[in-house]
């Protein structure tokens, strides 16, 4: 397979990955942001629980005896820290150590921007912790480049004060950090692994009903229409699926249409022209000389070629309509007189024991719209309504109030049109007999033109149809001005 830095896999795949990634940075930096900080402080509360221990010790006792607070030192020997107590003349009373040469008592310690050996000039420490102050000082170790921590403060005995100080590195912090950050890359590894492999899984998861999806569809684009969009996925690539096999079955009816339609329209051109052609020659070669014949010849010619003539001009308006070329001239106008004088029209050419009557008991049927097309509506209805009825049928137009719209029906009781067959009739060239059983008033435009002149006006339409029981034709237009305003 080809390796697609694009693909919607590599990529969920990369973005998991650097997630990932991104969230172990953090935490390393969390790490060595937080975690000296951190150890530091419980290293001075630590440093201060120890000493106000000893403090509390000493407090209680009358006499200091090196006996009683034996125990209490060896938490300075456990807690690797020094300490020393002097009494209010700087003299030292007990000292602890497990510091050794690091342990600032006898070394140059800086307090305060001062600079003296505790041990030697006792009297400028203890100042620091008179009246009740506590010291909680941070230095660097001249022996070891170190931080320690220096605290210090003023015990009040019954019988004398005493002044307790603590040194303790802060350095064991260090071998903590070193700790945790070996475990740190441990984890970081793991979690390295991990995240490549759960990255790769939930992208090749996610992103799989996607490629199905795409590898489905290229087939379409291909012709083949044998898709399968069954996916059960996330409800959005759900969707996806669902509007892609309802695309495709559109695409496939489309495709059949446009092969109706080709075939349709050189059928439509290619029967004229060869009656055209057919009668031409037989006025050449055969009925020149005779009048009679040749004028029914010739009558047959111009008849094709009428119907050629008003092929070509129903294409070009279906075309300018649903092009949206064609600009609507409304007025008010009377229905009822339109449909009427239509009728007047398609009466002469019905057979004999077919009728078309108008049913209507509305005052008024002033509708706002373009009465030319509108016209051309109606008539198609009708021509349609004779055209597809039995010789004895009966057709009706009728007018009903619909609220602010007056509804239209042209109904007939003739062959009627199959539920399969009723979405596309609408479509232009479309026609059921696929026969081509050959009606020279039957372009195949009529419904495709009613349909784009009534959706220029937002008019609603349809059709009620059954098989050799009828089917009625119906719209609906605005009363008056835009359906809204009321007019003088
Ligand atoms: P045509 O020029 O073929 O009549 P139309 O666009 O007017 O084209 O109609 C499309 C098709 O719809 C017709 O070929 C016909 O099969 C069907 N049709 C239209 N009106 C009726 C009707 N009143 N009864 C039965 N079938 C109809």
């Amino acid at each position: 397979m080809k390796f697609d830095l694009k693909s919607i896999r590599f990529n969920t795949w990369l973005y998991f990955f650097l997630f990932s990634m991104a969230i172990l940075l953090a935490l390393g930096l969390l790490q060595v942001t937080m975690i000296k900080p951190y150890f530091r402080d419980q290293r001075v509360s630590s440093i201060e629980y120890v000493a106000s221990e000893i403090a509390d010790d000493l407090l209680n006792k009358d006499k200091l005896l090196q006996a009683d607070i034996e125990d209490t030192f060896n938490m300075i020997l456990n807690n690797d820290m020094c300490a020393v107590i002097f009494n209010d003349n700087g003299r030292v009373i007990y000292e602890e150590d497990a510091l050794g040469a690091t342990c600032t008592f006898d070394r140059f310690t800086t307090i305060d921007g001062e600079s003296f050996i505790p041990l030697v000039e006792p009297i400028k420490i203890i100042e620091s912790v008179v009246d009740d102050q506590v010291l909680s000082t941070s230095i660097i170790s001249d022996v070891s480049d170190q931080e320690m921590v220096l605290y210090g403060r003023m015990i009040e005995g019954d019988l004398a004060n005493y002044y307790l100080f603590i040194n303790s590195p802060v350095e064991p912090i260090e071998s903590y950090i070193e700790l945790f950050t070996g475990q740190y890359y441990i984890i970081a590894f793991v979690v390295f692994i991990a995240a490549i492999g759960t990255s790769f899984f939930l992208s090749k998861r996610i992103t799989y009903p996607i490629v199905k999806i795409k590898n489905e569809a290229s087939k379409l684009t291909n012709g083949d229409y044998d898709v399968d969009f069954d996916i059960d996925s996330y409800s959005e690539i759900n969707d996806l699926a669902n509007t892609l096999a309802k695309t495709g079955k559109v695409m496939e009816t489309t495709d059949e249409l446009r092969q109706d339609l080709i075939a349709n329209i050189s059928h439509d051109i290619k029967t004229p022209l060869t009656m055209i052609k057919a009668y031409s020659e037989m006025i050449r070669d055969i009925s020149g000389d005779d009048k009679t014949k040749r004028d029914k010849h010739l009558n047959v010619i111009i008849e094709e070629a009428d119907y050629l003539d008003r092929l070509v001009d129903d294409m070009r308006d279906v075309s300018k309509l649903q092009a949206g070329q064609q600009t609507l001239n409304r007025t008010n106008f009377d229905m009822k007189e339109t449909i009427e004088r239509i009728i007047e029209h398609y009466r002469g050419g019905i057979l004999k024991d077919m009728s078309i009557s108008v049913d209507t008991d509305l005052v008024s049927s002033v509708v706002w719209a373009d009465e030319t097309a509108i016209s051309r509506v109606i008539s198609n209805f009708l021509s349609n309504a004779i055209k597809y009825s039995f010789a004895d049928s009966k057709i009706m137009v009728r007018m009903i109030d619909s609220e602010d719209r007056l509804r239209i029906e042209v109904i007939d009781d003739g062959k009627g049109i199959s539920e399969s067959e009723l979405p596309y009739i609408w479509t232009r060239y479309y026609k059921i007999d696929k026969g081509f059983s050959r009606n020279i008033n039957s372009t195949g435009l009529g419904l495709a033109i009613a349909k784009a002149i009534l959706e220029a006006h937002g008019a609603k339409y349809g059709v009620i149809s059954k098989v050799n029981v009828g089917s009625t034709f119906w719209f609906e237009l605005s009363k008056d001005y835009d359906g809204l305003s009321k007019r003088d």
